[in-house]
């Protein structure tokens, strides 16, 4: 990819996505296969005004080689330096980018055990950090660049190199950065998810009920004062920012107890390296009474037993399944690109901003409210081309929200 397309797409990370403010401490996650980018980003920050940037490099492969040699109770752990690390950066008001671009059956060979313990160790510990994130007190934002462990699952029949190029093709055409003015376009597709949205939190919907040919069959309530959001986000200090790029989504926290009926995958999950297919969940008053899986049965079940929230429900998101990113017809393996072409749920925590007032609530306000907690937040997707969507209005009126796929509002 050329450097001018890459600086393009940086300077959109930096700006629209996290809205770096000028003296702020900006944290990058980056795999080491994306240091290209990454050293992109930093420059392009630091232009930007950034007082430092720090990288936080990470790396699957030697990941792998830790889960398959080290001793068992390793996985059990997690140095508090690290957690420190997160935090302190946190409460100092930093922005944070991170980049995804997970191989995705790089871990198939795994103890998917080891993953779900080290998963629920790491997110203990870093619980305080992703709280403040999930309630937008510190502004961040998910991007992904190829690689070419990636490129080669999403077109196997592409030689690598071929492979990252079209890859790199899709991901600027997804998030907009090969268009002449990359930020103003960003302000035209925020407007127009907003008006979807504010449509939503208008009629304020007691349930929504989901059904297609696949075997879909969910009723989902919603909590009273929920709020529907998509596009771009205010922080705690009121930046506005982008947290996944790209976005097609809105979405809003399901009731943790009002989830009822059967929801069917409509696309591979990749969960850590792990790809769970074929699957389908059954839920009983919010909870998951029934687990079916093709493939990564035991990556699911280990995920479900994550905690109590593991087995609820923590959004729903709509996306048309005539968006742009599903119209490219690539299954991407990510699931920050795939939630983008489809309607999906999420496993686990909620997010609070969900709720109206929500960010200031304690934990069991929010419960009782039905606002879902968890260690975990993990998105699925279940949208397809015949999806048809019902809602039902406080005065008891039924109104058609998703027809043949697409918004009917
Ligand atoms: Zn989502
Ligand atoms: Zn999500």
């Amino acid at each position: 990819m050329e450097k001018d397309m890459m600086k393009k797409y940086a300077r959109l990370v930096v700006k629209t996505g996290v809205n770096i403010q000028p003296g702020q401490t900006l944290v990058v996650t980056s795999p080491v296969d994306c240091a290209d980018f990454a050293r992109i980003i930093v420059q392009t920050a630091y232009e930007e005004g950034a007082r430092e940037v720090v990288m936080n490099w990470g790396d699957e492969i030697t990941a792998k080689a830790r889960y398959l040699y080290a001793p068992d109770d390793l996985f059990d752990e997690f140095p508090e330096w690290r957690r420190e690390f997160y935090l302190s950066y946190a409460e100092k008001g930093a922005a944070f980018i991170s980049i995804s671009a997970s191989d995705p059956e790089l871990m198939k060979d795994v103890d998917p055990g080891r993953i779900a313990r080290a998963n629920k160790a790491s997110r203990t510990a870093l619980k305080d950090y992703s709280e403040r994130l999930m309630s937008n007190r510190n502004t961040w934002c998910v991007v992904s660049v190829p690689t070419e462990a990636w490129a080669s699952k999403v077109f196997p029949q592409i030689p690598g190199k071929q492979a990252v190029d079209k890859l790199w093709q899709a991901i600027l055409q997804a998030v907009r950065a090969d268009l002449p003015d990359p930020v103003e376009s960003w302000n035209q597709h925020k407007q127009t998810l907003k008006e979807n949205m504010e449509k939503l939190n208008r009629m304020q919907l007691k349930w929504i009920h989901m059904k297609n040919r696949l075997g879909t069959d969910l009723k989902v309530e919603l909590p009273s004062g929920h709020n529907w959001l998509g596009g771009s986000e205010l922080s705690a200090d009121g930046v506005e920012f982008i947290a996944n790029m790209p976005t097609e989504e809105i979405f809003t926290a399901p009731h943790r107890k009002g989830v009822n009926g059967r929801v069917v995958s409509s696309m591979p999950l990749n969960y850590n390296g792990n790809l769970i297919e074929g699957f389908s969940l059954t839920f009983r008053d919010g909870e998951v009474v029934d687990i079916q899986a093709e493939k990564g049965y035991e990556t699911l079940k280990q995920l479900t037993d994550t905690d109590e929230g593991a087995r609820c429900l923590g959004e729903i998101a709509l996306v048309p399944y005539d968006s742009p990113i599903s119209n490219m017809n690539i299954l991407f393996y990510n699931t920050l690109f795939d939630e983008n072409a489809s309607c999906h749920l999420a496993l686990g925590k909620a997010y609070p901003v969900c709720l109206k007032g929500g960010d200031s609530m304690n934990k069991e306000e929010l419960e009782n409210a039905g606002i879902n907690d968890s260690l975990i937040h993990v998105d699925f997707m279940f949208g397809t081309e015949d999806l048809e969507i019902e809602g039902m209005t406080a005065d008891g009126q039924t109104v058609t929200v998703f027809r043949k796929g697409n918004f009917a509002l």
